[in-house]
């Protein structure tokens, strides 16, 4: 569904990404892990086009989509959760629900909306409510609600449980394995990497730019390096 070749992007002098080959099979979930700093926004931005790449392709349901605006990739059935959430924090939570759906053309918005509020019954408590009111737990439901709203193929997750008590995670690790179950195909990008493995089909460890190691979840969760540099050595 998602191919990327040699993808470079830098910001000035700085290469964020020195090349990075990934794919993200229809239907799946993949993981990209990796420290602080490693690249894993910037090849979230870049692959939704929020930033442009320097160079490589990326390829999503058979177009080559790098250098077009990110508007035009969320029309094909992309969209992006990003880091940090960025709901609209005066807009109500329907206002942002809403947003989320503004390019599309068809009827069944509000079929949608209502599949938001039996899936988070508490965003339809608050729908009235600004968006900033809500909890963080909340404001990443909406955040992802938001993205689903746009009727995706494929669903980017920039680090949804950050900062999330850990109840929280576990909802939100949940509602991703539903969304997947669904038939959304996920690209996750998490410092949680435990969870991130457990769901996960597939996953890519980026160091500095590069990838490093990919495999099975599985494979990658049993990865000496791995355990060391990721979870705690356990
Ligand atoms: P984090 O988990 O901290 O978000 P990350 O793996 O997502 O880290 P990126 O945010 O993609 O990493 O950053 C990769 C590199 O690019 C880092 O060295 C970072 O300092 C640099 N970088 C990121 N954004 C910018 C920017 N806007 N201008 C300059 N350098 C940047």
């Amino acid at each position: 569904m998602l191919s990327v070749t040699s993808l470079v992007t830098s910001y000035g002098s700085i290469k964020a990404l020195k090349g990075i080959d990934l794919e993200v099979p229809e239907g799946s979930i993949v993981s990209l892990i990796g420290a602080n700093g490693a690249g894993k926004t910037t090849a979230m931005k870049s692959i939704a086009g929020i930033i442009k790449p320097q160079e490589g392709k990326i390829t999503f349901q058979g177009k080559a989509i790098q250098g077009w605006p990110s508007h035009k990739i969320v029309g094909l059935g992309m969209s992006l959760v990003p880091e940090g959430r960025q709901i609209l924090a005066r807009m109500t939570v329907l206002e942002n629900l809403e947003m989320g759906a503004y390019q599309r053309k068809d009827k069944e918005i509000a079929q949608d909306l209502e599949k938001v509020f039996s899936r988070f019954p508490i965003l339809s408590e608050r729908k009235h409510q600004a968006g900033g009111t809500l909890s963080g737990g909340q404001q990443q439901m909406l955040a992802i609600s938001r993205a689903l709203m746009a009727r995706p193929k494929l669903l980017l997750l920039d680090e949804p449980s950050m900062g999330l008590a850990p109840l929280v995670v576990a909802e939100i690790f949940r509602v991703i394995q539903e969304i997947n179950q669904e038939g959304t195909t996920v690209l996750l990008v998490e410092q949680n990497v435990r969870q991130a493995l457990k769901i996960a089909h597939y996953a890519y460890v980026l160091e500095t730019g590069k990838i490093v190691l990919h495999g099975s979840a599985q494979e990658i969760a049993q990865n000496p390096r791995v355990k060391e540099a990721y979870l705690g050595g356990s």
